[in-house]
């Protein structure tokens, strides 16, 4: 399973932290050739050497999504060929509906909708030029698919996401190219791992069917799944991974 990895080139954007991070170190185990893109190319070079030293091919490119310039340059930048683009690149902001401020608005859309479209558009040209097709798994959230309290931005920004990924899936079917969302719950990292120990991270927990928090760990087969030819009849999909929280009880 998943031994096409093996031949495969990876480009994951938002790689510097957090998820982006663990999907790079999910992948270099299993042989995939690794491109790391973030703003904070110190960090993406840390994990290189990591990554590096236990045997995996890795390249870094400075990319900010929501800079085309700096978008085309990026993906352009990557060698040899582009197989699989994860877009994972994203900012997260929380606030009361009435008190979103305008700027804070732009900044949510323009990195999680505007910058993964850039992504995803710059990646498929180049796999339509020249005729490698290929699959793009976008990095969405449970917030697409189901209204959560304070996250109004950020869940429009996702669902957005979402649908774009169906779109671009019908569009880019013909260059062989799938597009699939990974729709994560909420997944413990460095930065967040405090808040699931206060009450409202316990009363969280509480509420997901499975009584538990998703770690990065549990993404890997379905990130798998999308990314590699296991999935090569799927395109277009949501696919939640979230311990039933996107079913729990009303
Ligand atoms: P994170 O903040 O650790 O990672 C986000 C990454 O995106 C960072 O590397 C950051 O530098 C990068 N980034 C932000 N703006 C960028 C820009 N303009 N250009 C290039 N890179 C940029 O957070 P994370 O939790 O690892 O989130 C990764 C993705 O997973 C995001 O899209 C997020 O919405 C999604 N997600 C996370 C969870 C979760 O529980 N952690 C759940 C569902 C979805």
């Amino acid at each position: 399973m998943f031994e096409d990895l093996k031949r495969k080139t990876v480009l994951i954007t938002g790689a510097s932290s957090g998820l982006g991070a663990g999907f790079a170190e999910i992948f270099a185990r299993h042989g995939a050739r690794l491109a790391l893109a973030a703003r904070r190319v110190e960090k993406l070079e840390a994990l290189q050497r990591k990554l590096v030293d236990g045997g995996a091919d890795v390249q870094v490119v400075a990319l900010d999504v929501t800079d085309e310039n700096s978008v085309e340059a990026a993906v352009n930048a990557v060698t040899p060929h582009i197989d699989i683009l994860v877009n994972n690149a994203g900012v997260a902001t929380f606030g009361r509906s009435l008190e979103i401020s305008a700027s804070d608005w732009d900044k949510t859309l323009d990195t999680n909708l505007r910058g993964l479209f850039l992504v995803a558009q710059a990646v498929a040209r180049r796999m339509e030029r020249e005729g490698t097709g290929g699959s793009i798994v976008n990095i969405s959230s449970i917030t697409a698919l189901r209204a959560s309290r304070g996250l109004a931005a950020y869940s429009a920004s996702k669902a957005g996401a979402s649908h774009l990924t169906k779109c671009l899936a019908l569009d880019w079917a013909a260059h062989g190219i799938r597009v699939n969302a990974l729709c994560p719950g909420y997944i413990e990292t460095e930065m967040n791992a405090g808040f699931f120990e206060t009450p409202e991270g316990l009363a969280l927990i509480a509420r997901t069917p499975m009584k538990k928090i998703g770690r990065i760990s549990d993404l890997e087969g379905p990130l798998l799944l999308l990314a590699s030819d296991a999935g090569r009849h799927i395109t277009g999909i949501d696919l939640p991974v979230d311990g039933g929280h996107l079913v729990s009880s009303l």
